[in-house]
């Protein structure tokens, strides 16, 4: 679980939080494990001092170089569909700000995070050592997956993809899932790809969303 060690902040975020976590059991988040996760991590801390009082809100918010933190309805939806279990090795694509890393950490996973944008990765590592949150950070193209680090039980892409890559299933351990948002610039529909054997997959469909775009290889090409 989350380790809070070093980490103090003013009780009126516990508060703040909580009623976060209440808007998403009501929005239809029921998984205590990710209710959990999100009722432990400070979102705060992803925020710059002028706009904490935003980090509670249930909406997405501009991080610079025109990314944003996921909403944390779609965080929470997205860490549902992924089922992890601790000690898990997940995968994520598209870190961003960090916060996703620190709920799957909060869950006992272990967490490979790939971004493209280094100013990101640099901010995100600063503050998840801030808050005492452990996990490995790669500057990279993540639309190629993570080679070195293969395979992984879980892959998570917080970027909307123009197709699935074939890549990133074959980097999936057999009965690994996959949630990855697939569409166009406007909006992508959710899917949640089990890999059944090494030629077979499941795919399941669910809500649509908004995401900044994949980049890279396999992505989106600008
Ligand atoms: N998970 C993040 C939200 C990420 S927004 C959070 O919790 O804050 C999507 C991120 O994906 C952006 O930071 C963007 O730079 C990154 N991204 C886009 N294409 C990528 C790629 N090919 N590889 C790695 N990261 C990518």
């Amino acid at each position: 679980m989350l380790k809070m060690s070093v980490f103090f902040e003013e009780p009126k975020w516990v508060g703040q939080r909580q009623k976060l976590v209440n808007l998403l059991r009501s929005k239809g988040i029921s998984s205590t494990t990710v209710l959990d996760a999100i009722g432990a991590v400070p979102r705060h801390a992803f925020f710059s001092k002028d706009f904490e009082l935003f980090a509670y809100r249930d909406a997405a918010f501009p991080i610079g170089n025109g990314q944003t933190i996921s909403q944390p309805y779609t965080v929470a939806f997205q860490t549902e569909l992924l089922h992890c279990m601790p000690g898990h090795k997940v995968l994520e694509i598209g870190t961003g700000s960090g916060y996703q890393s620190a709920v799957l950490a909060a869950i006992g996973v272990e967490v490979h995070s790939i971004e493209v944008i280094k100013s990101l990765v640099l901010a995100a590592r600063k503050v998840l050592k801030n808050i005492d949150i452990e996990i490995y950070t790669y500057l990279g193209d993540g639309s190629m997956g993570l080679q070195a680090q293969a395979p992984f039980d879980r892959i998570l892409v917080t970027a909307g993809a123009p197709t699935v890559p074939q890549v990133l299933i074959n980097q999936l351990k057999i009965n690994g899932r996959m949630v990855i948002p697939v569409g166009d610039n406007e909006t992508q529909k959710m899917l949640c790809i089990t890999k059944l054997s090494e030629t077979q997959t499941k795919t399941e469909a669910f809500e649509n969303f908004k995401f900044v775009p994949l980049v890279g290889k396999n992505g989106w090409n600008f």
